[in-house]
């Protein structure tokens, strides 16, 4: 994925140089380094110290040029450039921005949500707010609106719009089932839903064609209420989505179909397995297979959390990330009873708990895991928020602050493939988020956020100033 849109990239920067060194209109002497701007100068990050998506490095001073980590000095180094803007991040705490690998953008607006909201003013919305948040790199994971492709090429490269943005564009479902249309409020449906194998490697083609990062399936009958996506037609659609050079993720919920599907060649399980306890067939397929799993806690608790009143509730931290409609919702008791004795909330309860389960026996199994969480897809998965609370819940299945770190930064990359972040080290883009207290001795800490880094620029900060529009 990465090799295509580099060379992509490249061409399109021959084909500017091209074009300006051939254009009458410039005059024969026009083009010429003077017209280059200048390259900005590089930047000394002093003082702070540095978790760099592995190690705790202690007090260390980071070089940033061009918007990549140029180098990691010890304190007090003699030979830093010396025509550098130096910052001082004294008694601070650096670690790596987060990497979505399970996100949706452009999905949601105040209490309402569906493919009618996806616009650029949307998308560029839940951009900024997840990048206030710490989270620099976003995966939206289908039903992306046909003007995706159009949206991401326009954003991506200006962190100034938000998290970097990449994605499935609309995915691949099955005919009359999941993503449930009607649910989804997909209106237009961006979802490609073929009926063969043949239909669905025309489908992945297309998407393929038309620029995805990556190629997203839903195997999932909800519960039996909607028809299966035929294991012919999932097969065709990993291996078309290879034969293109694309990684295949899954919408999943049910061991079943997940153990088969990583027998199959899927690269990512972007839900937790939530029907029942893993077996030893599923730890072993995940092995082999070295595909990565991404257990969305969050989704479940999501469904009742909120209705709980529980006293973070209140924190400015998460009412801050909210739109005045969902605030108004969450408040009211009407609604509140409403979901708490909706039979779907029990179920919810039991989902989080075997998710929670699944994901601490994979964690001692070594399996490959990733970070997602699958907010921006209704009103309830809060951008930005929902990544903190993920973290927070990993902590239930075992995991140490320093541990959910590497899962949410270097290996959500690596598994996304993106081998040029999730790491402070040099070379790697300077997309990092600067707390104020220690966010290795209690991952609630991570909340502290001061500013947030993207390619070498401050770009947000303090998370404490801001305000869901
Ligand atoms: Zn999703």
């Amino acid at each position: 994925m990465l090799r295509r849109r580099a060379a992509g990239a490249l061409m399109l920067a021959a084909i500017a140089g091209l074009t300006a060194a051939c254009s009458p209109a410039t005059g024969p002497s026009a083009t010429t380094q003077a017209d280059a701007p200048p390259s900005p100068p590089p930047i000394v990050i002093e003082h702070a110290r540095v978790f760099d998506g592995e190690r705790d490095l202690g007090e260390v001073t980071l070089v940033i040029r061009d918007g990549l980590i140029a180098r990691v000095a010890q304190p007090g180094a003699d030979d830093l450039p010396a025509e550098a803007e130096r910052i001082d991040y004294r008694g601070r705490f650096i670690v790596p921005g987060l990497v979505n690998a399970h996100a949706h953008v452009g999905n949601t607006e105040g209490t309402a949500h569906g493919d009618r909201f996806y616009t650029r003013a949307h998308v560029v919305r839940d951009l900024r707010q997840f990048q206030a948040y710490g989270v620099t790199t976003v995966m939206s994971l289908g039903m992306n609106g046909a003007a995706f492709g159009d949206i991401r090429n326009a954003v991506s490269s200006d962190p100034s719009l938000g998290a970097q943005l990449l994605g499935a564009g609309g995915g691949i479902g099955a005919p009359g089932g999941a993503p449930p249309a009607a649910n989804m409020g997909l209106t237009h449906d961006p979802v490609a839903r073929p009926a063969t194998a043949a239909a669905a490697r025309d489908a992945v083609r297309a998407q393929a064609e038309s620029g995805v990062d990556i190629v997203k399936l839903w195997v999932d009958t909800l519960g039996g209420q909607a028809p299966p996506m035929a294991p012919e037609v999932y097969r065709a659609t990993i291996d078309e989505a290879h034969r293109q050079k694309l990684l295949a993720a899954a919408h999943i919920h049910d061991l079943a179909p997940a153990t088969d599907l990583v027998a199959s060649g899927l690269d990512i399980v972007a839900h937790g397995v939530r029907d029942r306890p893993v077996d030893p067939a599923f730890v072993a397929a995940l092995r082999t297979s070295n595909a990565g799993y991404i257990a969305t806690l969050q989704i479940d608790e999501a469904n009742y959390i909120y209705a709980e009143h529980p006293e973070w509730l209140e924190t400015p931290f998460l009412r801050n990330a909210l739109p005045e409609a969902v605030r108004a919702q969450w408040s009211d008791p009407q609604w509140r009873a409403d979901t708490l004795r909706d039979p779907q909330t029990t179920k919810a309860r039991a989902a989080l708990a075997t998710n929670l389960r699944n994901l601490s026996t994979l964690r001692e199994a070594g399996a490959r895991i990733g970070f997602g969480t699958d907010a921006g897809a209704l009103p309830r998965r809060v951008p930005g928020f929902a990544e903190h609370r993920e973290l927070e819940l990993m902590m239930q299945a075992g995991f140490s602050p320093q541990q959910a770190l590497t899962v949410a930064t270097r290996d959500s990359a690596h598994l996304l493939r993106l081998d040029d972040r999730g790491l402070l080290q040099p070379g790697r883009r300077a997309d990092f988020i600067v707390v104020a207290a220690d966010p290795l001795a209690d991952i609630r800490n991570l909340r502290t956020i001061e500013a947030v880094w993207q390619a070498g620029r401050k770009v947000a900060g303090p998370v404490a100033e801001y305000r869901a529009p």
